[in-house]
């Protein structure tokens, strides 16, 4: 039996995976739940899962949540809420899923308690990289990626030495915006960039997926996670989401990871690996007729994607800081202050703008992110306001 810690329950991931514990209460039991602002949602969770520990972002909801609940579990709220959550000691695996920045120490610290961490929040692994995988060597336990395409890597890279890898890579659906000209990219309105065509996921990683940028972070998230240079490391266009990854070999063959574009399914990987149960949605149909098509990323309508590359290569404190600009800017997007062309825009000016360096510490990635968000901030007010 798992024990989980859901550090972010009430989003699209936070969600799946109460699906998926649902499906399999012989294996699978919530003991900590983390939500941001939906408190509702967060109450009638609670009721249906029971957890020991619960947090939510503000005083005030935590108060409200006390009085609506059947029973009594410890209640928290804030940064201190969701660590208390990710630590709690009925706890052995962590599902990060907090979104964005925010969620980088309560993964750091479950790795360092040498928990199994399932990471959704992809920001953990670009923006403090190196800071998890010493959280991990030190603390003993596990890191399992729930990004569809990474859990699709861990598939097809488990047990096979590094010397018979030549590359890997990695899908991208292209977003609502592939076959669209720059011009008309550039001035995309936000309905456009969130009607993503074959992923049904939160507004951040959606705007993400229209730029490219999503698919930046994962080069960098893969980078970290199974431990490749930049040039390992490749983006195949393909529209119909249904090949995750593929790992080339040094006899030039491929392997291909393939199954339903249904998040439950990474979900459910990270969660009972070693191990394969029972699917949350029916087996891959073979029988139906379907046509699969692949293409190359087009990095001068996608420059997104090109910057997550030279972030990576320049390596220290570089994603980090093209991460926070890039939660800024979309940010800035979804409020209707700058146009959707723009993103990328704001990410290459702070990339150019503020030289990479060694990560020292979480505190020192922390205050860059910081000090990245005001610099990304002003760089907007100064041409938008
Ligand atoms: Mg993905």
């Amino acid at each position: 039996m798992r024990h989980l810690a859901l550090l972010g329950s009430t989003g699209s991931i936070g969600t799946s995976t109460l699906d998926v514990v649902k499906a399999h209460p012989e294996r699978l039991s919530v003991v900590a739940l983390a939500g941001g602002r939906n408190r509702e949602l967060l109450a009638r969770q609670c009721e249906t899962f029971r957890p020991t520990c619960v947090s939510v972002a503000l005083a005030d909801d935590a108060a409200w949540l006390s009085t609506q609940l059947s029973y009594k579990p410890e209640i928290h709220h804030g940064a201190e809420g969701l660590m208390a959550c990710a630590l709690h000691p009925q706890a052995d695996t962590a599902v990060a899923a907090v979104v964005g920045a925010a969620g980088l120490s309560s993964t750091e610290a479950a790795l360092r308690a040498g928990r199994r961490v399932c990471v959704a929040n992809k920001e953990s692994l670009v923006v403090g990289g190196p800071l998890m995988r010493k959280a991990l060597a030190e603390g003993g336990g596990e890191l399992l990626p729930i990004d569809s395409e990474h859990a699709a890597l861990h598939q097809l890279l488990a047990d096979r030495p590094s010397a018979q890898i030549r590359e890997v890579r990695i899908t991208a659906s292209g977003g609502p915006f592939l076959e669209w000209p720059l011009a008309r990219i550039r001035a995309a309105t936000v309905e456009e960039a969130l009607n993503h065509p074959t992923w049904k996921m939160g507004p951040k990683i959606t705007i993400d997926s229209a730029t490219l940028m999503n698919k930046g972070l994962e080069v960098i998230e893969a980078a970290l996670l199974f431990d490749l240079r930049a040039d390992q490391i490749a983006v195949t266009i393909h529209p119909q989401s249904q090949v995750h990854a593929m790992a080339g070999f040094t006899d030039g063959s491929y392997q291909l990871q393939v199954c339903a574009n249904d998040m439950k399914l990474p979900i459910q990987y990270a969660l009972l690996w070693p191990e394969r149960l029972n699917g949350p949605v029916p087996p891959y149909d073979w029988n139906q007729a379907r046509t699969w098509t692949f293409e190359a990323p087009d990095l001068e309508r996608f420059p997104c994607l090109a910057l997550a590359y030279d972030a990576l290569r320049a390596g220290g404190t570089a994603p980090a800081l093209l991460n926070a600009a890039n939660e800024v800017a979309v940010g800035a997007f979804l409020q209707g202050r700058i146009p959707f062309g723009t993103i990328p825009d704001v990410n290459a000016a702070l990339l150019q703008s503020v030289p990479s360096e060694p990560i020292q510490s979480l505190e020192h990635v922390l205050d860059l992110d910081q000090r990245a968000r005001q610099q990304a901030e002003a760089w907007i007010r100064a041409r938008f306001s």
